[in-house]
């Protein structure tokens, strides 16, 4: 049996409505005026990705951070994190479709991002005139102290605009010729796939990350029942979903389709409900914790699974969450409280494997490659490497192994990951069997995006026998 194992910390932003500031006449002060190119979704977004180009923050923690000192509706709010979640994730693409324009000429890093935006919204937004997205790109290179190069900005926009329908087959073609940068992937990962699913499948699976993560919301059984969130949700303007039939109890998790800032709402203030993909609830309905058992989840947080073993349990027994940093921890507090969690303990101490066996079950929800949920990450397909592969693994085995020798005889373990890579997965649980005969495999299971339409998990159900 295999998993899906979102790491529980979905990037879910949610962000007040304000309204929008009163224009100044331009040429006041630069500074008033830099406050007001701030209210601007795009402004907003190129200083987004000039940041990332500059740092090592993720772009998600870049962009909340921007997006909290700004006053947008919440449309330019939609509009700016589609812009810079489509670059970033476009890169290949849009980087190939400039380079076609400037042979041999790399651009200075503004005006490469400049020219991004322009195509992007040219190419892959359909609700933004292509004209607009052309001034509106120049006008902004012009504000930026681009001005020199607003004229050549104009000139590569204009050409494309010239070229729609033939750029458009032409972007066709690459995902078809040239995979990783028709998809706009890492040349090594898509080679990776394609050796193990073949073309079309893993075309299938690149198309997948592209597209923008659905959010759900999994029913809190302990402060609240399915009749009274849904009646709670109609009074707040949620509008929802249920999730078709997956390995995961019915009704228990909900796609929200349509809402107001989630964080803003008594329903979420309340705890009841959690924001987690359905996938996630695997490892934990295979572990099956009961009410009065003593649980270690050794790499707990968020809580995400952590929460959903406390209802399965109905509160009642000890459930031990480690996780190894200080802010980590706060995240399982936070959670466990709004929830309504009162049966775990979070720790930052690995429980010692010295003496008698505690514990009745184990989960193991591993650090992994996240090659399941790279479409709620927009930065990791480029920051992933080959080598950490390996690395992870030295990692997981290692947690494995502490954790077999702090389980019962006849206790269970499962061991999950948001990987989709065998070396993380199947390879790594045999090899796990294969030092560890007091252990046996009881199933594995893996949900893969294309085929499942939920994030890619991987869960192996462990007991130990002696
Ligand atoms: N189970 C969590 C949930 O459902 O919300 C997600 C866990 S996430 C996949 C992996 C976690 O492992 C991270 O919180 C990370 O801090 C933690 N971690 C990393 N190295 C660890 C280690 N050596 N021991 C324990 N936890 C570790």
């Amino acid at each position: 049996m295999a998993t899906l194992n979102f790491a529980g910390s979905g990037q879910f932003f949610e962000f007040c409505s304000h309204k929008k500031i009163v224009i100044f006449p331009s040429r006041v002060h630069y500074a008033l005026l830099n406050v007001f190119n701030d209210q601007k979704p795009r402004e907003i977004a190129a200083r987004v990705l000039r940041g990332r180009a500059a740092q090592t923050e993720f772009t998600e923690d870049l962009l909340e951070k921007a997006l909290a000192s700004a006053r947008l509706s919440p449309a330019d709010r939609g509009l700016c994190q589609e812009l810079v979640y489509g670059v970033v994730r476009g890169q290949s693409a849009l980087n190939w479709l400039i380079a076609r324009k400037t042979p041999g000429r790399e651009q200075p890093p503004d005006v490469q991002i400049l020219l991004q935006l322009g195509l992007y919204q040219i190419f892959w937004l359909d609700r933004i005139p292509p004209h607009a997205a052309v001034n509106e790109t120049v006008e902004m290179a012009k504000r930026n102290g681009l001005e020199p190069q607003a004229g050549f900005i104009n000139a590569i926009l204009r050409g494309y605009l010239r070229e729609v329908v033939e750029t458009r087959a032409l972007l066709a073609d690459l995902q078809a010729t040239q995979p990783a940068i028709g998809y706009s992937h890492p040349e090594w990962l898509v080679a990776k796939w394609r050796q193990r699913w073949g073309p079309e499948r893993t075309g299938k699976l690149l198309e997948w990350n592209n597209t923008p993560p659905r959010t759900y919301a999994r029913l809190n059984r302990l402060k609240t029942d399915a009749v009274k969130l849904i009646e709670q949700w109609r009074e707040e303007g949620v509008a929802y979903d249920f999730t078709k039939a997956g390995p995961w109890p019915e009704n228990q998790v909900f796609e929200l389709k349509a809402h107001p800032p989630l964080a803003s709402l008594p329903s979420f203030q309340n705890g009841w409900f959690y924001l987690q993909d359905p996938s996630t609830l695997l490892a934990v309905t295979q572990l099956r914790p009961q009410p009065g058992d003593t649980v270690l989840d050794l790499c707990a947080a968020p809580g995400g699974k952590t929460t959903y073993m406390a209802q399965m349990m109905n509160n009642q027994g000890r459930l031990v969450a480690h996780d190894v940093t200080e802010d980590r921890l706060r995240l399982i507090r936070e959670n466990c409280q709004r929830l309504g969690v009162t049966c775990v303990q979070p720790t930052m101490i690995p429980p010692a494997s010295t003496g008698t066996p505690v514990f009745d079950r184990i989960l193991v929800d591993a650090p992994c490659s996240n090659t399941g949920v790279m479409r709620r990450r927009v930065d990791l397909r480029w920051r992933i490497q080959p080598f950490e592969i390996t690395r992870l693994r030295t990692t997981q085995l290692t947690l494995l192994d502490r954790a077999a020798a702090l389980l019962k005889p006849g206790g269970f373990m499962v061991y999950s990951t948001c990987s989709l890579e065998p070396e993380e997965n199947h390879e790594l649980v045999a090899q796990f069997v294969s030092g560890h005969k007091n252990f046996q495999c009881l199933g594995e299971q893996a949900l893969v995006p294309f085929q499942d339409g939920v994030d890619g998990a991987y869960v192996a159900r462990l007991t130990r026998v002696a």
